[in-house]
């Protein structure tokens, strides 16, 4: 058994976040921009581009907000910022951030994730995802198959990590207290924050953490921790 499955067997109920977390979001935000590039000089506008970016922002923004509604509040802002209409911005999104990054997320799942997925399922421990965005596509296409897929953008959660809600939800949903359960995140403020208000341990998934952060360089690695 390896040192990480050992580690998390100690809880009834593991967490993840999606990005960054399960696998590597830099060779696909370069390979989206490089499409969205072509894209605009096919088009001779950078729109598409001005929307999703103002959409990102917008996400990002309303998560330190922690403000219910994101969703309709960031394409609206979007929409705004690009001159498009809400209902074009919410096309673009699904495409260009749901649907065409698919095959790039599938290539770049990090090391040991399916394994580590099939080591804990074997061994009776729940497993969900929790992303700030719709996530059932990308664990599919990842070939993970948890308990559990929950997103900020569910009706029943409806805001994002650092509010607790998400995780909150899931520890209802399993029948697990909140000392029986983990988050593993690629984000301190993010997903440590949610963690940390939900009452649950929290284990970054990153090369580095601030001291006191219990962190995994890699899923085929043990939790390594700074004092
Ligand atoms: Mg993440």
């Amino acid at each position: 058994m390896s040192d990480l499955l050992d580690h998390l067997l100690q809880y009834r109920l593991v967490v993840f976040d999606v990005d960054g977390t399960l696998y590597d979001q830099r060779p696909v935000r370069r390979g989206m921009l490089w499409h969205l590039l072509l894209g605009a000089l096919r088009e001779g506008s950078p729109r598409t581009i001005l929307a999703l970016r103002a959409y990102r922002h917008a996400k990002e923004e309303l998560a330190a907000q922690e403000a219910f509604g994101h969703e309709a509040t960031a394409r609206r802002r979007a929409a705004k910022a690009s001159g498009l209409s809400e209902e074009t911005v919410g096309g673009l999104v699904e495409e260009w951030m749901r649907e065409r990054p698919l095959p790039l997320v599938a290539r770049a799942r990090f090391p040991g994730v399916v394994e580590l997925f099939e080591g804990l399922r074997r061994a009776g421990r729940l497993v969900a995802v929790l992303s700030d965005h719709p996530a059932k596509a990308k664990v599919d296409t990842l070939g993970l198959r948890p308990d559990l897929v929950v997103a900020a953008t569910d009706a029943a959660v409806d805001v994002q990590k650092p509010h607790p809600k998400g995780l909150e939800w899931i520890l209802g949903e399993t029948g697990c207290r909140p000392g029986e359960a983990v988050l593993v995140g690629d984000r301190v403020d993010r997903d440590g924050g949610a963690a940390e208000r939900a009452g649950v341990a929290f284990l970054l998934r990153g090369p580095a953490a601030p001291p006191g952060v219990l962190h995994l360089p890699s899923y085929l690695s043990a939790p390594e921790q700074v004092a």
